[in-house]
């Protein structure tokens, strides 16, 4: 298939086999498992994906790609859904969803976001990032790297980096080096958040000014009396914090203002 790669798509077309290989061998495909690809793009994972499981869901947005893909494969194999992964409601596809793709590397925050929407019918995630994304999504507490992606992924899916993949396996090649990431939600008794838009907006506030005190950027939330019962230094700053911390203090807000 010929197509002359979109920029503003994010379009980096995977060309090595081993690697495509390798990263199809790190899904692990079973005939019958329900799995979603963001981004099919010219087939390079579509199609060793579709040969193991015999249908397969793909969400694209270049119609150019779209009118490709209707030619190569037939519908009862391949569902295409046109248009932004940003705005596709994966729920409509079922419980206990795969979902995989060479993400679009100019929306990968927000489509992790948006994903993390849908934790409840997924069984897992694997995706394909910059390395740099990667790292933060995966980064410890103490680490430059933790940050607002990293709790709040985090909070919902165990999350491993599994190997990285260099820029000349794709074409175009991008300028930075890209990672494998597996991600597979938790149970939902652990870590729960009474009010998970709060969380959000606690995390948010925290990290908005890296730099600052918690006693100062929590302030609209919780006092520093508070902070001290949940045995967290209003001292500290947020990169100090586990995702548990953050839970906690999201659960005293609300029991704070349901008192
Ligand atoms: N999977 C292919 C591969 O590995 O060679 C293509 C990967 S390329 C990095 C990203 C793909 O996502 C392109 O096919 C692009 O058109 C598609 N894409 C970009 N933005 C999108 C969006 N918002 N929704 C759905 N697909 C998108």
């Amino acid at each position: 298939m010929s197509h002359q790669a979109r920029k503003r798509f994010g379009q980096n077309f995977l060309s090595d086999p081993n690697i495509i290989r390798k990263i199809v061998d790190a899904i692990a495909p079973q005939a019958g498992q329900r799995m979603v690809e963001i981004g099919p793009g010219l087939a390079a994972m579509t199609d060793p994906l579709l040969a193991r499981l015999g249908t397969l869901d793909v969400v694209e947005i270049d119609r150019d790609l779209i009118a490709l893909l209707k030619e190569r494969y037939r519908p009862e194999a391949l569902t295409i859904h046109e248009g932004d992964a940003l705005k596709f409601d994966f729920g409509t596809l079922g419980p206990d969803l795969r979902i995989v793709g060479n993400l679009p590397y100019n929306i990968s925050t927000p489509i992790l976001f948006h994903l993390a929407g849908f934790a409840d019918q997924v069984r897992d995630m694997t995706f394909m990032l910059q390395k740099e994304v990667v790292m933060r999504m995966v980064a410890e507490p103490g680490s430059s790297e933790y940050g607002r992606l990293s709790v709040m992924l985090q909070y919902r899916f165990r999350m491993g980096r599994m190997f990285d993949v260099p820029p000349g396996a794709f074409r175009p090649a991008p300028k930075v080096m890209s990672s494998i990431v597996r991600l597979v939600p938790r149970p939902s008794d652990t870590l729960a958040a009474r009010d998970e838009a709060l969380l959000g907006k606690i995390v948010t506030a925290a990290f908005g000014q890296r730099r600052k005190t918690l006693r100062n950027t929590l302030r609209d939330f919780i006092d520093e009396a508070g902070l001290s019962a949940l045995g967290i230094d209003p001292g500290q700053r947020a990169e100090r914090l586990s995702v548990a911390d953050y839970v906690a203090i999201a659960n005293a807000c609300c029991a704070a203002r349901a008192a």
